[in-house]
């Protein structure tokens, strides 16, 4: 069979791969400690799972329109207005299937052959695959574990060319957890506004702060910021909805709508009554944000104390999300040989670095219970010992 040419230059999510691996190997009855996905281990809060349950029994369960539930875009768009400072309305919103999807949808509709996208590396996985298959080039800045893994403006500037379309920006960061601060979100703001490209705004991890950081949206920096800004996000990481697939795009309605058409001939709308849950996540109380909040918190410091106990081992501090990526340049293994081994004799799962373009670096999603986190440490670092 001859496949295309546009996905034959794409590589497959590795976040996924490993994480579908570790899921057979436990139900084979394997004891896998699992710190590969970024899934929360908590079920969904009661009050969302109701507000779901409760709108298929009331029929909830036809097509709706593909730009999302009109109540829950206007939810959005007053949660973007109230915790974000943007002023957006439900017509600046497009209810997608996960804020994967959002991304998706986003690249489909500005990129196209010719344009770069420029990305700072540590990235998520799946933010050059997704230029790549809108035919752009993606343009990868590497960061460096001195500046915090963040790019600073000077990069950015350096990377704008005439073709610049769009900068992914994405604080608190997958893979690194690190949280650009309000002066340093000003900082590229100005880089933006100056040169004159969009930019998207990943805040899928926005709520998950520790230590004090504050999150600040690159919108809300100044008019001239908003018009150039697109936000993704969704509910899967703040609010244990990982399967639910409800995420948004919110930006300029020209934007919108070209998306709402990509929707429509793709996807159509997000499962109906899943958009319900959304409606009560963000209409309803908070608390459950705060507890799941609190949980991270204490792993983040079992799971730092055990890696900075590891020889070889240098980790960063991550002050968001629910990630540690730790650099094992000394230990002199490529991170994919180091996680292959791992899973093998430890059964430990981890991601490589290299699925975020930092082959120096292992990934360790923390969103798992203590006990686990104990025991896959102890394991790791047996195992480290053991090279
Ligand atoms: N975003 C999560 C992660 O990085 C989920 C998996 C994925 O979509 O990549 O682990």
């Amino acid at each position: 069979m001859k496949l295309t040419a546009r996905v034959q230059q794409v590589t497959p999510s590795m976040t996924l791969a490993i994480d579908t691996k570790a899921k057979a190997m436990k139900r084979e009855g394997i004891d896998v400690i699992s710190f590969s996905v970024g899934e929360p281990d908590f079920d969904t809060p009661p009050h969302i799972r109701a507000a779901a349950e409760a709108a298929l029994e009331q029929g909830k369960t036809r097509y709706g329109a593909a730009a999302g539930e009109p109540r829950l875009r206007e939810v959005i768009a007053q949660k973007l207005q109230r915790d974000n400072g943007l002023c957006y309305g439900a017509d600046n919103v497009l209810v997608t299937n996960g804020g994967k999807h959002s991304l998706f949808n986003l690249m489909l509709a500005l990129i196209e052959p010719g344009d770069e996208v420029i990305i700072p590396a540590p990235y998520w996985v799946s933010y050059p695959e997704m230029v790549k298959l809108a035919g752009g080039t993606p343009v990868i800045v590497s960061t460096t574990l001195e500046t915090g893994y963040k790019i600073t403006p000077e990069q950015l500037q350096q990377a704008i060319t005439p073709n610049t379309k769009l900068f992914v920006f994405n604080s608190p960061s997958n893979p690194t957890g690190m949280v650009y601060t309000p002066d340093e979100v000003k900082a590229l703001a100005s880089v933006i506004v100056e040169r004159d490209i969009w930019v998207v705004a990943d805040e899928i991890y926005e709520k998950l702060l520790y230590d004090g950081a504050q999150h600040l949206s690159m919108g809300a920096v100044s008019p001239e910021a908003y018009d150039r800004t697109i936000v993704s996000s969704g509910f899967a990481k703040t609010y244990a909805m990982t399967g639910w697939r409800v995420g948004f795009l919110a930006g300029p309605v020209d934007l919108i709508k070209a998306a709402i058409t990509i929707q429509g001939h793709s996807t159509s709308n997000v499962c109906t009554f899943a958009q319900y849950g959304a409606i009560a996540a963000y209409e309803q109380s908070q608390d459950c944000v705060q507890q799941m909040l609190a949980a991270f918190a204490e792993r983040r410091q079992v799971i730092l104390d055990y890696l900075n106990a590891i020889p070889g081992f240098t980790c960063p501090k991550p002050e968001g999300a629910f990630y540690v990526f730790p650099n094992i340049a000394q230990l002199g293994i490529s991170s994919l040989e180091f996680c292959d081994k791992l899973l093998e004799t430890q059964q430990v799962a981890a991601v490589p670095g290299i699925a975020f373009g930092a082959n120096d670096c292992i990934r360790f999603s923390y969103a798992t219970d203590v006990d686990s986190i104990r025991r896959g440490m102890d394991r790791l670092t047996q195992f480290v010992r053991s090279l």
